[in-house]
């Protein structure tokens, strides 16, 4: 398995780290057998958030007594420095540790700069100072918020979107990182779960200078994962040809199930209801068109365009009229009139 070092930051893991946001859905005991065998099977690098419910006390649970053999990265969405600081002391309470080796502003709107009037880089050069964060990081989903942040010199690491459908302004953003000095921890991997090719996703990883942190719920996932310090994974032509149908069929305009748009003024459950035409036919299951599917596709005739999803999906992306779009598709699907 090839490692990676993030940056200036020194830190050095495999290529194969443990994205955290998942595990708030299962129960305590489980989220700390797969943590605990991610650990055995390799992974050193483990990403949660304050906002990720109990993640960062299921990790904190997992790796009480072993905090020196891992990384630990979490993240604030703290807008003040006052909630910076209470969700940091939170985090450190639930993780069972007193620092964390990556600490990154989450999903931020702007590049937060000294003296900006806001206070949260001098916040976290606080934090770093008194020992409870060893980097300063950060995470974006728009692209020109990110190339900001790493014209700015002021962070360690920046996590972003990244995966085999990146852009050519995409990958120019990794160079740029690691021109700067700067980590890159390639978030949504498998780009939502729409991506369903964890060799290909693996494969791609490989070519960058990134560290992956790919989101586990299940067992049977972070098998996948830590079979790749088995045998280890590089692009062939096979796969490269694999990816580019796969980049030919869904460039352009789509959910990435990230769900940063809702909540809906009507309840749409977005972040699926607007990716349905792509889940049904890339990763098919009869539940899909269940009968609580069939319900929450129907809502979108509810749709008020009032336009407020709009102005929170980092993509930017058309919302109302994409899930009008998948709206007729599921309608024709369950008519027999389309065969997904
Ligand atoms: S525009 Fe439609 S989908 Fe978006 S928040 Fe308003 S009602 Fe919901
Ligand atoms: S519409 Fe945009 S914000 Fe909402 S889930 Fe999809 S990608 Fe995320």
């Amino acid at each position: 398995m090839r490692e990676i070092t993030l940056g200036k930051t020194g830190i050095t893991t495999p290529q194969n780290a443990f994205g955290a946001l998942p595990i708030q859905r299962v129960d305590k005991d489980t989220a700390v057998i797969i943590l605990r065998k991610a650990y055995d099977g390799g992974m050193t690098y483990f990403d949660t958030a304050r906002a990720y419910t109990d993640s960062e006390e299921k990790l904190g649970l997992a790796f009480e007594g072993m905090r020196e053999k891992i990384y630990i990265a979490s993240k604030t969405m703290a807008d003040t420095p006052e909630k910076l600081r209470e969700d940091l002391d939170t985090s450190l309470r639930l993780l069972k540790t007193d620092h964390i080796d990556v600490y990154q502003l989450h999903c931020v709107p702007q590049c937060y700069r000294p003296d900006d009037g806001t206070g949260m880089y001098e916040a976290m050069l606080e934090a770093k100072k008194q020992g409870k964060i060893l980097h300063i990081g950060i995470t974006a989903h728009k692209i020109g918020v990110a190339e900001d942040i790493v014209a700015s010199g002021l962070y360690e690491t920046l996590q972003f979107p990244f995966s085999y459908l990146a852009s050519d302004r995409d990958i120019a953003l990794v160079k740029a990182c690691e021109d700067a000095g700067m980590g890159f921890v390639a978030m949504k991997g498998l780009s939502g779960g729409l991506l369903t090719n964890s060799e290909a996703c693996m494969a791609y990883m490989s070519e960058y200078p990134v560290l992956p942190i790919w989101g586990i719920q299940r067992e049977c996932e972070l098998d996948e994962w830590l079979s790749f310090f088995e045998r280890d994974i590089v692009m062939t032509d096979e796969l490269r040809s694999f990816i580019e149908n796969d980049r030919k069929e869904l460039l352009g305009e789509f959910c990435r199930g990230c769900g940063y748009c809702m909540p809906c003024s009507v309840n749409i459950v977005i972040n699926q209801c607007a990716r349905m035409s792509q889940m049904i036919r890339r990763a098919p299951s009869k539940a899909w068109l269940s009968d609580y599917w069939k319900k929450e596709m129907l809502r979108i005739d509810e749709c008020i365009d009032c336009g407020l999803c709009k102005t929170r999906c980092p993509y930017e992306l058309d919302i109302p009229n994409l899930l009008r779009k998948n709206a007729a598709d599921y309608k024709d699907i369950l008519a027999g009139r389309v065969i997904p």
